[in-house]
């Protein structure tokens, strides 16, 4: 399960989203994470402001392996912790593709990214900035879950929620701060990067107590999203190809026309 806090009032997320940045990590945290993103705009400059949090039985221990993706069409770099031997290409290619779905809400902007690769079960904290005329550096850090459809569908997700929170607030468009949006950005990258989603990778349930306010806000709208998409699921998933994944596709494309909103708030913001 999927449950992405990412704030877009100042951007925070796992990059998920929230309508303020929360003020500290909730209790919840799946063992996909937590990721906040924060960004301020000005001039056509934009620093942005990545944390991302594993939770884990020990910490990861390093120093990561740093691969560089050849062959794809953004700059990306992978950070691998000790212990993994992720098929780098394959995820090079996964977080390429993603990019470029969540592109397809907001177009003509572009990303860079440094993924952290941790083993599954170890924790990390990362905290990271950049500060670029019309560009942004995304770092998010991501478990190697040994469930292959997990592990896909999880990195995917994230690529595209948080690069969709980025995109917008670059652009100018309200959109970007919606965390019902973001969501469907999220599934929309899996169906069409993937084929499909397993059920385990569809956002999350409500929170209950001990978390703040954006913070709920962003997983209520994650269960929102979740039920609409279940709707669509058969056998434990949604596939491309089958009337669910047409359904989902054809629920992308209407939202991805939906009408700019202009966002007039150019200060502080998280996603
Ligand atoms: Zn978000």
């Amino acid at each position: 399960m999927i449950w992405r806090t990412s704030c877009v009032l100042v951007f925070c997320s796992f990059m998920g989203a929230c309508a303020l940045q929360p003020k500290s990590i909730p209790p919840q945290v799946s063992s996909a994470g937590y990721t906040s993103v924060s960004s301020t705009l000005l001039a056509g400059w934009i620093y942005l402001r990545s944390e991302s949090y594993l939770p884990g039985s020990n910490l990861a221990s390093g120093p990561p392996e740093i691969k560089t993706c050849e062959s794809v069409t953004h700059r990306i770099q992978l950070e691998i912790y000790p212990g993994i031997e992720p098929d780098v290409e394959r995820t090079c290619r996964n977080i390429d593709a993603s990019a470029t779905e969540a592109e397809r809400w907001f177009p003509k902007h572009g990303t860079r990214y440094s993924v952290i690769i941790v083993p599954e079960g170890q924790s990390i904290s990362v905290s990271r900035w950049s500060f670029g005329y019309r560009s942004a550096h995304l770092a998010l850090a991501v478990a190697a879950f040994g469930n292959q459809e997990r592990r896909e569908g999880n990195l995917v997700d994230l690529v595209a929620h948080e690069t969709f929170h980025i995109l917008g607030r670059i652009a100018g468009d309200a959109r970007g701060q919606d965390e019902y949006y973001a969501y469907y950005a999220g599934l929309c990258a899996q169906l069409v990067v993937l084929g499909s989603i397993p059920e385990s990778a569809l956002p999350g349930a409500p929170l209950q107590g001990g978390v703040d306010e954006p913070t709920r806000a962003s997983s209520d709208l994650a269960y929102r999203v979740r039920r609409e998409a279940l709707l669509l699921s058969r056998d434990g998933s949604i596939k491309a190809g089958e009337d669910g994944g047409s359904a989902l596709a054809l629920r992308c494309i209407e939202l991805q026309k939906v009408t700019a909103r202009p966002d007039f708030n150019r200060g502080p913001n998280g996603s």
